[in-house]
């Protein structure tokens, strides 16, 4: 009665016994929502500082670049390293306020019919334009239904695995971007025939900041939020995230959509939108 939230499990054991459990959950709902505000509002603070840094930085590293013999060589160095790092927290800052969008905003998203043909054809030019031409491309596209949902939210979970793809596997892999049907609706797998990943991870890959190697991450300009993002996206899609991979043998990253979320095939005299 008083805005108070109550969690009741019910479990069913042989033919006529339950166990019903009740708990309050208000308190960890307020707990939770707090985080949330918290790294929210620490994110958004942080924004400002970051891009004065950046954008100083730049004027001197500009400046160095056209008057070399001005600066010393070992200080153009530290304000490159500088810039880089600044460039990082930007990044890392950006990761967060998405993350902490998606889980506030309601979970119901707009329903935009998504050419999935030109979406596959977009984040195979994001790959591309990181793998400088080190990587293989395919695309292969078997389902000509829309995926309904929010484009532009769609595309920045896609790219997500296409990027990861290409940041994980060594150069000359092949990396596969297929939509086809599947027996809940239609799927999009990104493919790669890389190292792969130990199982023992594969249930975690989701959570936030979980890497499987911190320093190739790191490296690779990865934040450790990515998959969190894409987990996050899906669910407001009502889809889901299936991972299979094994070492040596390369990884799957499968976005499985249910039926409700795809468009009527074209053609089928569905009235114009
Ligand atoms: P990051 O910013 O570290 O890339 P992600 O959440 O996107 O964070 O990914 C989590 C971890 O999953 C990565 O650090 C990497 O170890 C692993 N990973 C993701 N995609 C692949 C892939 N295609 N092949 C091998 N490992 C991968």
């Amino acid at each position: 009665h008083d805005g108070r939230t109550i969690e009741a499990r019910i479990t069913l054991f042989g033919d006529n016994e339950r166990l019903v459990l009740v708990r309050d959950v208000t308190r960890l709902q307020r707990l939770e929502q707090t985080r949330r505000d918290f790294v929210a509002n620490v994110s958004h603070e942080l924004r400002t500082p970051l891009t004065v840094l950046s954008g100083y930085l730049e004027t001197f590293l500009d400046q160095a670049s056209s008057q070399p013999d001005t600066v010393p060589r070992r200080l153009t160095r530290a304000f490159g390293q500088m810039q880089g790092q600044t460039h990082r927290m930007q990044n890392l800052v950006d990761d967060l306020l998405t993350l902490s969008r998606l889980e506030t905003s309601e979970r119901q998203t707009e329903r935009q019919p998504i050419d999935m043909a030109s979406m596959c054809q977009w984040i195979q030019e994001d790959g591309e334009a990181l793998s400088q031409g080190r990587h293989h491309f395919l695309v292969e596209v078997e389902e000509p239904r829309a995926i309904l949902g929010e484009e532009r939210e769609i595309r920045s979970a896609l790219s997500n695995l296409v990027i990861n793809a290409v940041r994980y596997t060594p150069d000359g892999s092949t990396i596969t971007i297929r939509y086809a049907t599947h027996e809940r609706g239609a799927m999009v797998e990104v493919i790669d025939d890389g190292d792969g990943i130990s199982a023992t991870h594969l249930s975690r890959l989701t959570e936030r900041f979980y890497r499987v190697d911190k320093s190739r991450s790191t490296e690779s300009g990865g934040t450790g939020l990515g998959l969190a993002i894409v987990k996050h996206v899906l669910l407001r899609h009502d889809a889901r995230l299936d991972i299979e991979s094994d070492i040596g043998q390369g990884a799957v990253f499968r976005c499985i959509f249910p039926a409700s979320r795809l468009d009527a095939p074209a053609g089928t005299g569905n009235f114009p939108r």
